[in-house]
């Protein structure tokens, strides 16, 4: 089959942000194939950014996943769109079908792997002790919010967007906070200098410890093994009854290299986001695509691309295929109560 002809059906593996605007996208596009979406969480497709923001704070009322949810579960009867709840296992491009862990198969006639990316965690002693968490999830999301209920002394270990929005949230709940940085600044990878001052600045005057140029080396336990502090390379500790590894993530790949699909830092695929196999599309986080203008391969974490991605599929599905995917890359963040918008150009911050 070509990639620009419309399939009879669509399987979509993962039902986050770029798998639920997939199968949207399709609907509202006018496709009328079967279409399924299948997701490996326990819950209805749900936005994952209030999870370190207001859905954290232990200040705030307690949140269920409801209101997280991108629709209600009405949404995905009335749209036909079939929700199945597993873990694809295997992907079998000459038969197109994919298996799940049950065993159970789903033939494709365009897949869309939609797989997204796990936290990194830290490689030192102690790193599976209680109180250690990652953040990816509503379950992690609710996971760490008790430990929050609980904790005095939170550290925070990476001050990425996530860490210093986990750690924003810990401060506003009232907690002493530490974060700390391997790099001589907080937001290195996403932020020139100056603008990353800026939430420097912020988070010290919010009364928040930042560290930079410190490695974790190790993280200790008490006898019921609960964290109980971080020890640097120095051979200082700090006190930490909670802790939060915010050092990026890892893209999903493991289905489409098993597949025999190409995947570098995310599944390789083309100007189109199609990968090696024409019937076979990866969008959003686990997604490496050619940027046109810098001719360069990019990754990228956040809504907008997941969504764009979704989009640009969505048409080339229903017979309007686009050139390549080109848009701006933007990005937000809301750290006590500032939003901070992100675009190539000169960055803006708005407080709100
Ligand atoms: P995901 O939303 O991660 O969805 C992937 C899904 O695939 C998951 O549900 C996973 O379980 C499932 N899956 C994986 N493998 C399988 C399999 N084999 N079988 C079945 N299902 C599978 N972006 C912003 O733009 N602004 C923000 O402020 C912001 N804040 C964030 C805060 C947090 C805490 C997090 C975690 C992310 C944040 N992001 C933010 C990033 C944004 O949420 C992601 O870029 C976006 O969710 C990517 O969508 P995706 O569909 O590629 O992946």
């Amino acid at each position: 089959m070509s990639a620009d002809a419309q399939p009879a059906s669509v399987v979509i593996v993962g039902a986050g942000q770029g798998g639920y605007q997939t199968a949207a996208s399709l609907r509202e596009r006018g496709y009328r194939g079967r279409v399924t979406l299948i997701s490996a969480e326990d819950t209805l497709p749900y936005e994952r950014p209030p999870l370190s923001k207001a859905h954290l704070k232990a200040t705030g009322q307690a949140q269920g996943d409801e209101q997280l949810w991108l629709r209600p579960a009405t949404y995905y009867v009335r749209q036909s769109i079939d929700l199945v709840g597993g873990t694809v296992t295997g992907i079998d491009p000459a038969a197109r079908t994919v298996r799940l862990g049950d065993g159970s198969r789903y033939d494709y006639g365009h897949l869309v792997l939609a797989t997204g990316a796990r936290p990194r965690t830290l490689d030192v002693p102690g790193a599976g002790l209680r109180g250690v968490h990652t953040l990816r999830t509503a379950r992690d999301a609710a996971a760490l919010r008790a430990s929050l209920a609980a904790a005095q002394y939170a550290v925070v270990v990476g001050a990425g967007f996530l860490g210093l929005e986990c750690a924003a949230a810990a401060r506003e709940s009232g907690r002493a906070v530490t974060v700390v940085e391997a790099l001589d600044r907080p937001l290195a990878r996403a932020l020139s200098a100056r603008t990353a001052e800026h939430f420097t600045r912020l988070h010290r005057r919010e009364g928040t410890r930042l560290l930079f140029g410190e490695r974790v080396v190790a993280l200790r336990g008490d006898r019921n093994g609960n964290v109980a502090s971080v020890e640097l390379a120095d051979g200082r500790r700090l006190p930490a009854d909670l802790v939060v590894i915010g050092v990026g993530v890892t893209p999903r790949t493991e289905l489409a290299e098993a597949a025999g699909l190409p995947v570098g830092d995310g599944v390789t695929v083309d100007a189109r986001l199609l990968t090696g196999d024409p019937c076979i599309s990866a969008i959003g986080d686990c997604a490496a695509f050619p940027q046109v203008r810098s001719g360069k391969r990019l990754r990228l974490e956040s809504v907008q691309n997941a969504v764009g991605h979704a989009r640009l599929v969505a048409e080339r599905l229903t017979g309007a295929p686009r050139a390549h995917y080109e848009e701006l890359p933007w990005f937000w963040s809301d750290q006590f109560g500032t939003t901070v918008q992100i675009a190539p150009s000169p960055p803006t911050c708005a407080g709100t």
